[in-house]
C-alpha cells in the first residue's frame, strides 16, 4: 500500500506553459466510485487510494509528495471563434504516472477549484457532469474506443451554485495526456516558437515516437483522429462540443460535457443545448475534425523549415489525407456492424439501412444489435422495406459472431444517465453503480439488465444536454 510514484515530464517544459496551483479541497468528501480495474492497469494501489491519504488526493485535500499540481495553458476555437486564453479552469493535473507496461498517464482532478485560468468560473463541478463523464468514458473504454478514463468520483460535501444549488463532485480523470489542439494554438497565436517546439518534441516522445518531424507528427494525429471519429460514428456517439480545446492530440476522446449517444437515428441529431446551428451534429463530426486539424496544421507550419510555401503545401496535403483514412475506418466499422468484410456491396447495404432507419428514426443501437438475433425487424414500422433489405443482406452471408463482437447491446442512454444523476443527487448511488456495471459488459446479453437496453419512454426522453459546468 504505497502512494503513487509520480514521474512528471510536463513540468520540464517552459514554465509559461502551465501554472502551479493547489487544489481548493473538499469539506466533507465521500468516495462514490473507485475504478479498481483501471487502478490495477495503472499500477496504483487500491488500498492506498481508499486510505486517508488516498481520499485526500482524490478530493483535493492534500496531494502526495512529488505531485505536479498544475493547470495547463491552452487556447481554442469554440464554435469556430478563437478564444486565445482558455486553459484548465476547473481541472488540475495531479501528476504523471508510468504504468507497469511503461505507458505514461496523466492523473487529473476535474472540479478541484479555481486556477489562474478560471476567469469568472468557480473551478468546481457538480455531481451530474462527474457521473456522466464517468459512465460515458468507461463505456467507451469497454467498447474499445480510445478515451480518457475515470479513476474515481468523489462527492465533495460542498454545495455549488448553478441554476440551482447542487452537490459538488470531483472526478479523477486519467489520460494518455491532456494536450489538445488548443494547447498548440495557445503558443501558435502568440508566435512562441520555443514553446511550440518544446511541445512538439514532448508530444512526439510521448505519443508518436515513430515521428521524426512536426509534419510526421501531424500525419499521425490526423490518422488517429480519423480512426477515432469513425469509431464514434459507428456507435451513434455525438461528442457535442468538438471545439479545438476538446480535441486531444493523443487521439483519445476527451471532454464529455454535452456528449450523448443517439437513441433514434437521424444523421443531423444534436443534443447540446448551446449547439443551435448543429455545427457538431453526428454527421458533421468528420468535417469538424478536419477543420480542427487544419488549425493544428497552421500552428505547426512555422516549425516545418524555412521553405514556408513547401511547408504549407505539405501540411495541406496531410490534412487532406483525413477523408481516405476516415472512409477506410468507417467501412471497416460499419461493414463489421452488418457482419461483412469491407466491400462495395457492404457499403451499399449500410447506406440503404441507414436511410431506412433515418426515415423512421429507428433506434440505432437496437437495430444493429438486433441483426444478429433476428429482432432488428421489430424496430421498424415499414417491415416490407426492411424485409427487402434483409433479403439482399442475407445473400451476402453475414457473420453473426462478428456482429456480436461489434454491436453493443447497451449504450449509456441519456435517460438512464439522467435517472442515475437524479438518484445520486438524492443520495442514492445504486442506479449509478448498476448502470456502471452493465456498461462494462456492453456486448453481453443479460436478462437482469434488459431494461437498460430499452429506448426511453416518451416522458423519459432527453432532448437537450449541457456543458459540464
Ligand atoms: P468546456 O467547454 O467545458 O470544455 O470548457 C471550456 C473552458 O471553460 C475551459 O477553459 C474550462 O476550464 C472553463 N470552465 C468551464 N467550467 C468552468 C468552471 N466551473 N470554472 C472555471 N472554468 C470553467
Ligand atoms: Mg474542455
Amino acid at each position: 500500500m504505497t502512494a503513487p510514484e509520480f514521474n512528471n515530464s510536463y513540468t520540464d517544459l517552459p514554465p509559461r506553459m502551465f501554472a502551479q496551483v493547489a487544489p481548493a479541497g473538499s469539506p466533507d468528501p465521500e468516495l462514490i466510485a473507485l475504478n479498481e480495474t483501471l487502478a490495477a492497469r495503472l499500477g496504483l494501489s487500491t488500498d492506498w487510494l481508499r486510505s486517508e491519504a488516498g481520499m485526500a488526493m482524490l478530493s483535493g485535500n492534500a496531494l502526495p509528495e512529488g505531485a505536479a499540481s498544475i493547470a495547463q495553458a491552452y487556447a481554442g476555437h469554440q464554435f469556430g471563434h478563437l478564444s486565445p486564453q482558455l486553459g484548465d479552469g476547473r481541472a488540475l493535473m495531479i501528476g504523471e504516472v508510468v504504468a507497469p507496461d511503461g505507458k505514461r498517464f496523466d492523473l487529473q482532478l476535474k472540479g478541484a477549484g479555481r486556477t489562474p485560468f478560471s476567469r469568472q468560473g468557480d473551478g468546481k463541478s457538480w455531481l451530474g457532469p462527474v457521473l456522466r463523464e464517468y459512465l460515458d468514458s468507461e463505456f467507451m473504454a469497454a467498447v474499445g474506443v480510445p478515451t480518457t478514463r475515470a479513476l474515481a468520483a468523489v462527492a465533495t460535501g460542498e454545495r455549488v451554485q448553478r441554476e440551482t444549488v447542487l452537490p459538488g463532485g470531483i472526478m479523477t480523470r486519467v489520460a494518455a495526456s491532456h494536450i489538445r489542439v488548443g494547447t498548440f494554438e495557445y503558443f501558435g497565436i502568440r508566435g512562441d516558437l520555443e514553446a511550440l517546439r518544446a511541445l512538439c518534441d514532448h508530444v512526439m516522445a510521448r505519443h508518436y515516437p515513430e515521428a521524426s518531424s512536426p509534419l510526421e507528427m501531424l500525419e499521425m494525429v490526423v490518422a488517429a483522429q480519423a480512426r477515432l471519429v469513425a469509431h464514434w460514428m459507428a456507435l451513434g456517439f455525438i461528442h457535442g462540443v468538438m471545439n479545438t480545446d476538446n480535441m486531444a492530440v493523443s487521439g483519445e476522446t476527451i471532454d464529455y460535457g454535452p456528449a450523448a449517444f443517439m437513441d433514434g437515428y437521424h444523421p443531423d441529431r444534436v443534443f447540446s443545448s448551446i449547439d443551435r446551428h448543429g455545427r457538431y451534429a453526428w454527421s458533421q463530426q468528420p468535417h469538424v475534425a478536419v477543420w480542427n486539424l487544419a488549425q493544428l496544421a497552421s500552428c505547426l507550419i512555422p516549425l516545418m523549415g524555412s521553405d514556408q510555401d513547401k511547408a504549407i503545401a505539405d501540411a495541406t496535403r496531410v490534412v487532406h489525407s483525413f477523408p481516405a483514412t476516415y472512409q477506410a475506418a468507417w467501412m471497416d466499422r460499419f461493414c463489421a456492424k452488418i457482419g461483412l468484410f469491407p466491400s462495395a456491396e457492404g457499403k451499399a447495404l449500410i447506406d440503404r439501412l441507414l436511410d431506412l432507419m433515418a426515415s423512421e428514426q429507428a433506434d440505432f443501437t437496437r437495430v444493429f444489435a438486433g441483426l444478429s438475433d433476428g429482432t432488428a425487424r421489430d424496430e421498424f414500422l415499414n417491415r416490407e422495406a426492411f424485409d427487402d433489405w434483409q433479403h439482399d443482406w442475407q445473400a451476402q452471408s453475414p457473420d453473426t459472431g462478428l456482429m456480436r463482437r461489434t454491436n453493443p447491446v447497451r449504450i449509456p442512454r441519456n435517460h438512464r444517465i439522467e435517472q442515475a444523476i437524479q438518484a445520486a443527487v438524492a443520495g442514492d448511488y445504486a442506479p449509478f453503480h448498476r448502470l456502471d456495471a452493465a456498461l462494462r459488459a456492453p456486448f453481453e446479453n443479460r436478462a437482469a439488465w434488459d431494461d437498460l437496453s430499452n429506448p426511453p419512454l416518451a416522458e423519459e426522453r432527453v432532448t437537450r444536454t449541457f456543458c459540464g459546468t
